[in-house]
């Protein structure tokens, strides 16, 4: 069984975290790290594997991103995963979320049949949470998303997905694409013998060429969509503070929250 898990570097949402001039994400001069929400599809893609126990199963962990996205994939690789894969080309940079399913697409179909393709519920920084449904039109694939409990059994899965008023359960047959949120499950820390263990897994680094994909097909120039212009949030301003000296604390309150309409 293959399951190929995506796991996508974005800037540390702790970090100074800046656009460039042609109003892109900074990535490079950023620290990064593996999205946290993609920790829990390397979480989920691990348990299906140490469930199935006896079945031979690879989980490979595939990224799209700059030189430093590496990173990512070094992280799912100490967590457990078997393999990575990491696709880098300067005209990756800009892209859409419709380049980057095509460039995840041609990646997995060059890893060769796969049963499950595993991501997050979106990335922490653009946060689109489309990838894993174009990933499936593109590969022809079904798809089950955002799903909170994971269950499979030979090539059947069922999963649950929490609306606002009801709990789903789906059921579906592999191969398809699964994403999972943030309450799947707690994402386990490397061990330390995982950490050493990941130095001697294989981690093949492919360009847009070993995919067969043209550059004028990603990057910024072949978006759908443009980002004109970007502004930082302006301060907090103080907040206004009713004083109640002689009883008319409570009226002065419900004019002020009448004049905002919250009343
Ligand atoms: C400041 C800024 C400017 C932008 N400008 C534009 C623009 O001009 N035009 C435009 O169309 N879009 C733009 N975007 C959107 C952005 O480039 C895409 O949405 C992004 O490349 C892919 O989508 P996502 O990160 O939203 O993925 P989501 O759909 O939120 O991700 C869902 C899951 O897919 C997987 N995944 C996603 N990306 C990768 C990856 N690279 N490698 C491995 N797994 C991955 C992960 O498992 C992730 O959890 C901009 C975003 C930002 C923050």
């Amino acid at each position: 069984m293959n399951i190929v898990v995506l796991v996508k570097y974005v800037p540390d949402a702790t970090a100074d975290r800046q656009f460039e001039d042609d109003f892109t994400v900074d990535r490079v001069n950023v620290d990064g790290l593996l999205s946290e929400l993609d920790e829990y599809a390397v979480e989920q893609s691990l348990q299906i594997k140490e469930k199935r126990d006896g079945e031979e199963i690879t989980v490979t962990a595939l990224t799209v991103g700059p030189q430093a996205a590496e990173a990512a994939v070094r992280k799912a690789l100490q967590m457990g995963a078997d393999k990575g894969v990491h696709v880098v080309d300067d005209a990756i940079a800009g892209s859409d979320s419709i380049a980057t399913s095509l460039v995840l697409a041609k990646a997995i179909e060059k890893l060769g049949p796969v049963d499950l393709v595993v991501g997050g519920l979106a990335s922490t920084d653009a946060g689109m949470s489309v990838v894993p449904a174009m990933l499936a039109e593109r590969l022809g694939l079904p798809q089950v998303t955002l799903a909170s409990v994971v269950e499979t059994q030979g090539d059947q899965i069922r999963i649950k997905r929490d609306g606002d008023v009801a709990t789903e359960v789906i059921g579906g047959t592999l191969p398809l694409v699964l994403s999972v949120t943030d309450q799947s499950g707690e994402a386990r820390y490397p061990s330390f013998k995982g950490i050493m263990a990941a130095k001697k897994k294989p981690l093949e680094t492919w360009s847009l060429a070993d995919l067969g994909v043209d550059a004028g097909q990603v990057g910024l120039g072949a978006a759908y969509t443009a980002v004109e212009e970007t502004a930082a949030r302006p301060p907090r301003t103080a907040g206004e503070i009713v004083t109640d000296e002689d009883g008319s604390g409570a009226k002065a309150l419900a004019e002020f929250l009448a004049s905002k309409k919250f009343i």
